[in-house]
């Protein structure tokens, strides 16, 4: 864990947040600004600050969040209506927290883009 780091912050319940699923390896809560009726973040229980840092050793935490994905959309009631999962990864793609977060955005029909404007 990281000490300046709001994700792992919440990890530790430093910082509330909605949960909606956890496990070993896995903590999911609703974003603090959905872009979508549904907004779920999901993020590994140990610091990895993107999709760029991530090694072989962390396969079992890629697995889980993967996992956790197809558990919240049976829970969410999305599973069959659909979502999408948006992972930035540094500057360009606008990554702001650098914990590596996997967003699972549903609710309504996302459009034709990969690429959603807020
Ligand atoms: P990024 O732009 O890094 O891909 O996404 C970061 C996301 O984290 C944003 O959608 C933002 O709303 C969310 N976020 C930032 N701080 C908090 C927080 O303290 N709590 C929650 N629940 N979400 C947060
Ligand atoms: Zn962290």
């Amino acid at each position: 864990m990281k000490d300046d780091c709001i994700f792992c912050k919440i990890i530790k319940g430093e910082i509330p947040s909605e949960k909606v699923y956890e496990d070993e390896y896995v903590l999911a809560f609703r974003d603090i600004n959905p872009a979508a009726p549904i907004h779920i973040l999901i993020i590994p229980k140990k610091h990895i600050d993107s999709l760029a840092c991530l090694e072989e050793e962390d396969k079992e935490y890629v697995w889980k969040i993967h996992e956790a994905m197809n558990i919240i959309a049976k829970q969410e009631i999305i599973a069959d209506s659909g979502y999408r999962i948006v992972v930035n990864c540094g500057k360009d793609a606008g990554q702001e927290v650098m914990h590596l977060h996997y967003h699972l955005l549903a609710g309504q029909k996302m459009g034709e883009k990969i690429i959603w404007n807020k």
